[in-house]
């Protein structure tokens, strides 16, 4: 375990200098996770529920702290100015970005046993941008400038721009990200055309990001680890730049390459043709923790030393993401243990008779 790699309780290094050094980890996916939880409506998603459940907020941050994220990433996702007017909530739209964002740098500033999480401020794909209309991309520029100034009035680390499905929309938000000074880690999310909307090629986005000075360039959310990690072997190949890598918690496949088509009758069991997939029967599409680990083991192989898990994202994946890199984090505590089982377990006390009924149970 490469606990050495990890800095002092006094000192908070830089997301740079953690990476030059070894695995960083990064939970995200909190839309889906908060759902799960019972605050959060789906397909709606918006994260009010930093200013109507700041406990449960909290809360979800602590158990992924505690699950080894050395990032707590601001939970604005979808927190943005055109989202909150669809619901009509626009009027909260500065407090529940600045609630999401003190709410972050409190668990950031209050770690387990180690040095302090970064606390990182977020914008991402804002479902408006328009590659062939002009005047969408002023109005983003304007939805990431707010953001983004937020974040660094609220004390952010760094900044991180996720889910971009349009190449310049990501170029846009880069640049916005780059003039706050702060490390900038900016994922792409293309979908299932394996192109970016605007039609330029995921590597080609990514080698651009590069050029335009992103800190951190890579993939997060809409493809599982199947439908990621063939593009993730090019986008390392061809950067010099840290890469990124936050897979969604689903068995996606080469017919369906993101989540947005998987199937759900594939396992499900209620009999009742669902008219939507997404996202509230995926349940049967879930990877494992064995199959997280070993995506996460073989991108670190690669060179890839921004992990984390997207949507589907919950604290036992993301410890075992770390321990597959070698990181020993507080909730390893709690890594199962069959020796004790009382079936299975090889303690002494495990009865034979109990033993030898394991393949018949
Ligand atoms: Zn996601």
């Amino acid at each position: 375990m490469n606990n050495d790699k990890r800095g002092s309780r006094n000192k908070k290094r830089s997301l740079i200098e953690r990476l030059n050094l070894g695995p960083v980890i990064c939970a995200e996916g909190f839309l889906f996770e908060i759902e799960r939880r019972g605050y959060m409506a789906s397909g709606e998603f918006v994260p009010m529920v930093s200013l109507e459940h700041p406990e449960a907020l909290e809360n979800l941050h602590k158990d992924f702290q505690h699950a080894g994220s050395d990032i707590v990433q601001a939970f604005t996702y979808n927190g943005h100015r055109e989202k909150m007017k669809v619901i009509g909530k626009e009027d909260f739209l500065e407090p529940l970005n600045r609630a999401a964002l003190k709410i972050a740098k409190k668990i950031a500033d209050s770690p387990i046993d180690n040095e302090p999480n970064l606390m990182a401020g977020n914008i991402s794909n804002s479902n408006i941008w328009n590659d062939k209309d002009p005047k969408t991309h002023l109005e983003v520029e304007k939805m990431f400038v707010e953001m983004v100034g937020w974040a660094v009035d609220e004390g952010a680390d760094m900044l991180i721009g996720e889910t971009f499905y349009y190449a310049e929309e990501a170029y846009k938000a880069l640049e916005v990200m780059k003039k706050s000074g702060l490390p900038s880690v900016i994922t792409i999310a293309p979908m299932g055309e394996n192109i970016m909307r605007d039609g330029v090629s995921i590597l080609d986005t990514c080698k651009k990001l590069e050029q335009l000075g992103g800190d951190v360039v890579g993939m997060n959310c809409f493809r599982g680890p199947a439908t990621m990690m063939p593009y993730l072997k090019e986008i390392r190949k061809a950067l010099k730049c840290h890469v990124a890598a936050l897979p969604i918690t689903f068995r996606t496949t080469e017919k369906n390459p993101t989540f947005f088509n998987l199937p759900d009758n594939n396992g499900c069991l209620c009999h009742t043709p669902h008219k939507t997939t997404f996202p509230t029967a995926l349940d049967p599409m879930q990877v494992n923790r064995y199959e997280i680990g070993k995506f996460a083991k073989e991108a670190y192989d690669l060179g890839i030393n921004y992990l984390g898990v997207c949507c589907g994202a919950n604290p036992m994946l993301i410890r075992e993401v770390a321990e597959s890199v070698g990181l020993k984090v507080p909730a390893s505590k709690y890594r199962e243990n069959m020796s004790r089982h009382f079936m299975y377990g090889t303690h002494k006390r495990v009865a034979k008779h109990m033993r030898d009924y394991g393949d018949k149970a």
